[in-house]
């Protein structure tokens, strides 16, 4: 048994007897009495040998397992790979009404006035959509995805991937078996909703952070029940209880929405992956811009490959990277070029619409040369340094290398490097100064706060009651927005210098799926990425809609610096509210983690730090890391340092 009063204690599993007048199986919910106290906890094996100590009985037993056989193996690979304890999985695959109740939850919904927007089309009648013609590079790929157990569906942007997951969908249905759709959590919206179930015609449940807590359970327990057909959900949906799963579609693999930066600390795609190995189900991951890491399993022949190279109807629009060194030589101190001024005008004459997107992430915490664009990095770790007040230098957060601030660009030796970054609301002020007419619209996570509101601004936006969206959040799915003509990305070097080993792929990432937005209706169209290095492999070839030649010249990278897919990482962050007592214990742990590996002859891993943290500083207590790079890191878990304030995250993504 994993038993929930005993989390966070150094044991899996205890053992209980089952009384006669009980029968449980794995995946069965049960109480029991732990210490002084009753607790619940969730049956993972029976008939295990008896223990030979006297064991407590089990007390009392839901009429029927919640989670299913394969769940339970499921649950031990992850608790296996991303180094977790098992109850902590087990808890993972159950919304906390469902767990902390164990009620059926047949009862509830009567109670319930109001639902989500997303439960109420996912439930409402639905007319047929008329069919569609798959194109002949559509069903190819369609034909590729049924005859392997795995496949990468590479499909440019617009290419009809949703069209192919529904075609799938449609032979898993027709055989009898259930269907999982992940997509990333901002791109469910209701219009997929819709469209979903319209053209598959059956019974859907959706699981989404953003629908309240009762109808999680709700939806959770038709899933359960069997009578879901179709799941679509984001990230935590890879859990639900889907019996006869027959086929996995992940849309946006390797879109960072699929890592929960939270115990348990998960990849869904990774978690996905293992899910179809166990029930059998076939599994498509589809990307305009895939992973290098699923590239690269592809390219080997570990997955297939099916790819999607024209769009089904309009054209990429053309993208001009703008280079930001020549801008203050002729007068222009704006964080807008001249080129996306005067872009952004020919739309704004023609009554068209323009987006704008900034980077949210990394405000100032990393430093870039102005003159020759390249910022200050790590050379053993070719990343960026992140910049500390506490230390007054500049830090890798993936080895601990510091350096005091330069004063000198250590590449050209210009005295104009400065901090990186600008917020939302900085640029939203000066673009209102410049186009006082316009109707100027903000969408970052402090705009789109609420269950619905997210929705509610790009429905503004779609239905062109603004003109201008200043935006950190960029997808579109399910939503034409054929009036767009202009989208600029305002700066392109934040996510190319971001101190992650990934910062390239997020580049061209971005980059693609920003050119992608534009240009949908037919219209002439532009795409301006300002950037202090329009000559970087990732920019240009982004620019150039060319992903084999990006992949090209990013894998070398790679191995040069002992980067997935040639290593694997693993992150051990030490928090506490004091930072030198953070400092020291990372440091103790660091120590006894090298002497462990040395001790017991455990090669090929390499411990590097303590650092601090790429945020250093999180709600008032401070971070420090140790990195463990290397080939099968989990044969180093037993020596990782153990504890209040130690937290692991394998497969990391910053
Ligand atoms: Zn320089
Ligand atoms: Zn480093």
């Amino acid at each position: 048994m994993a038993v929930e009063a005993a989390r966070g204690l150094g044991r899996e599993t205890y053992t209980y007897s089952v009384p006669p007048e009980l029968e449980v199986v794995p995946g069965h919910r049960v109480t029991v009495p732990f210490g002084r106290r009753t607790t619940y906890g969730f049956v993972v094996s029976v008939g295990t040998p008896d223990p030979d100590v006297e064991v407590k009985p089990i007390l009392t037993a839901g009429a029927e397992p919640m989670l299913l056989p394969h769940q339970i193996d499921l649950a031990r690979l992850v608790a296996d790979h991303y180094w977790l304890p098992l109850i902590e999985c087990l808890r993972a695959m159950l919304p906390p009404r469902v767990r902390s109740s164990g009620s059926s939850g047949s009862d509830a919904s009567s109670r319930q006035h109001r639902h989500s927007r997303l439960v109420d089309l996912a439930t409402a009648p639905a007319g047929a959509l008329d069919p569609v013609e798959l194109t002949a590079e559509q069903q190819a790929a369609l034909e590729v995805i049924m005859s392997n157990p795995v496949t990468l569906l590479h499909g440019v942007i617009g290419s009809g991937k949703t069209e192919v997951y529904l075609a799938a969908a449609q032979r898993a249905l027709a055989e009898g078996l259930r269907v999982l759709i992940l997509v990333p959590e901002i791109s469910l919206t209701p219009q997929l909703v819709t469209r979903v179930r319209s053209r598959l015609l059956a019974p859907i449940a959706v699981l989404h952070s953003q629908v309240t807590e009762l109808e999680r359970a709700q939806q959770w327990w038709r899933v359960r029940r069997g009578e879901a057909s179709v799941v679509l959900g984001s990230r935590s949906a890879v859990f639900a209880p889907i019996p006869r799963l027959g086929l996995i579609c992940l849309d946006e693999e390797g879109s960072s929405a699929y890592k929960q930066d939270r115990t348990p600390r998960y990849e869904a795609g990774w978690v996905a992956r293992r899910l179809a190995a166990l029930t059998g189900a076939r599994l498509v991951a589809g990307s305009a811009t895939p992973s290098v890491v699923a590239y690269h399993d592809a390219q080997r022949g570990e997955t297939a490959l099916a790819r999607i190279t024209h769009r089904v109807k309009g054209a990429d629009a053309p993208v001009v990277l703008v280079d930001m060194r020549d801008e203050v030589p002729a007068g222009n101190r704006s964080p807008l070029s001249r080129k996306l001024v005067k872009a952004t005008e020919r739309a704004l004459e023609n009554e068209e619409q323009v987006i704008l997107y900034l980077n949210r992430r990394g405000m100032s915490t990393f430093v870039m040369c102005r003159d020759c664009g390249k910022s200050v990095q790590c050379l053993g770790c070719s990343v960026s340094l992140v910049q500390h007040a506490e230390i007054d230098g500049l830090v890798c957060h993936y080895c601990g290398y510091s350096t005091a601030m330069p004063s000198l660009c250590p590449h050209c030796g210009s005295r104009n490097i400065r901090g990186l970054g600008m917020g939302t609301q900085r640029l939203e002020g000066i673009v209102k100064k410049l186009w006082p007419a316009a109707r100027v619209l903000r969408l970052d996570s402090d705009a789109a706060r609420g269950p619905d509101s997210y929705f509610e601004i790009w429905e503004t936006f779609s239905e062109r009651r603004a003109d201008i969206l200043v935006g950190t959040q960029l997808v579109t799915r399910g939503l034409d927005l054929p009036a767009v003509t202009c989208v600029g990305v305002v700066d392109a070097d934040l996510p190319l210098h971001f101190p992650d080993y990934r910062s390239a792929e997020n580049t061209f990432s971005l980059v693609s799926q920003v050119a992608g937005r534009a240009g949908r209706g037919g219209r002439p169209s532009t795409v301006v990425v300002q950037t202090s290095n329009p000559d970087h492999y990732s920019l240009r070839s982004a620019a150039a809609g060319d992903y084999a030649s990006f992949y090209a010249d990013e894998l070398p990278a790679r191995k040069a610096f002992s980067f997935p897919p040639y290593a694997e990482l693993v992150v051990l962050t030490r928090t506490d509210a004091d930072d030198a007592r953070a400092a020291a214990s990372a440091r103790e742990g660091a120590d006894a983690l090298a002497a462990g590996l040395l001790e017991e002859g455990i090669e090929g891993i390499r411990v590097m730090g303590p650092a601090p943290a790429f945020i250093h500083r999180l709600r008032g207590e401070y971070r420090w890391q140790i990195t463990l790079k290397g080939h099968g890191l989990e044969r180093a878990r037993h020596l990782a340092p153990r504890g209040k304030g130690w937290s692991y995250d394998v497969d990391p993504v910053t």
